[in-house]
C-alpha cells in the first residue's frame, strides 16, 4: 500500500466527544462541565439525529457520549439507536445511576456499544464525598447489572488525593467484574467553586488549595 493515502490525512475525525446535556441527578465536586441542570437550549432529538447523519456521511467512526449524565435525556436510547445505525460506533460515560435492570439489557444487547462507570473510590467512604451520598452504590449496583449479562464495561476513575492510595483495590474491583480499569487525570472545573469546597487534587503541595482546582 502507497504511504501516499497516509500524507493524505482523514477527513474526518476519528472519533467526537459530545456531551449530550448537562443535565445529572449527581453534583460531585470535581466535575469538569459543572453540570447539574439541563440547559434550556439543548439539541431537540430531530437536532441531534441531524447532527448524527452529518457525522455519519463525514464517515466519523464513533462518540464519545458524556454530559451531564447522558442518561439522563429521555431521547438518550434513541439516539444511540440511531448512531449505531447509521454505523457509528458509541462509547458513553454515565455514573450508572440509571442503569437498571431494563437498561442493562439494552446495553448488553447492542454492538459497538461501549460504556464507563465513574467511581472515585474503591469504597463509599473515599468515593461519596466526591460524586454524593450513595453514589457508590448506585454505581456498583449498575456494575453488577451489567456482570450479569457478561458486559465488558469500564470503570473510569478520576485521580484524586483521596484514592490514589485504591488504585490496586479499584483494579482488583475491576477484575471481579471482568471490566477494565481507566484512569482519568484531574481537570479544572468549569467553576471551581465546588472543587474549592473540598479540593481533591493529587498532590500534597495543594492541600491548602481554596482557589479552586
Ligand atoms: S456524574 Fe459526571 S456530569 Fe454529573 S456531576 Fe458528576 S462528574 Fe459531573
Amino acid at each position: 500500500m502507497s504511504y501516499e493515502i497516509f500524507r493524505q490525512g482523514l477527513d474526518a475525525p476519528i472519533c467526537l466527544t459530545w456531551e449530550i446535556t448537562y443535565a445529572c441527578n449527581l453534583h460531585c465536586v470535581h466535575c469538569l462541565s459543572s453540570s447539574g441542570k439541563r440547559r434550556p437550549d439543548e439539541l431537540t432529538t430531530a437536532e441531534a439525529k441531524r447532527l448524527i447523519d452529518e457525522w455519519a456521511e463525514m464517515k466519523v467512526f464513533y462518540i464519545n457520549v458524556g454530559g451531564g449524565e447522558p442518561m439522563s435525556r429521555k431521547d438518550f436510547r434513541e439516539l444511540m439507536d440511531y448512531a449505531l445505525t447509521r454505523s457509528i460506533g458509541v462509547k458513553f460515560s454515565t455514573n450508572g445511576a440509571l442503569i437498571d435492570d431494563d437498561a442493562a439489557a439494552w446495553i448488553a444487547s447492542r454492538d459497538y456499544l461501549d460504556v464507563q462507570i465513574s467511581l472515585d473510590g474503591a469504597t463509599s467512604a473515599t468515593n461519596d464525598p466526591v460524586r454524593g451520598d450513595g453514589s457508590y452504590d448506585r454505581a456498583r449496583q449498575a456494575m453488577e447489572r451489567l456482570a450479569k449479562h457478561r458486559f465488558p464495561f469500564k470503570i473510569n476513575t478520576t485521580v484524586t488525593r483521596h484514592n490514589y492510595p485504591q488504585l490496586d483495590e479499584l483494579y482488583a474491583l475491576s477484575q471481579r467484574y471482568g471490566a477494565g480499569l481507566r484512569l482519568t487525570r484531574l481537570r479544572p472545573p468549569v467553576a471551581a467553586a465546588r472543587c474549592s469546597k473540598r479540593c481533591v487534587r493529587p498532590t500534597p503541595k495543594t492541600a491548602d488549595c481554596t482557589s479552586g482546582c
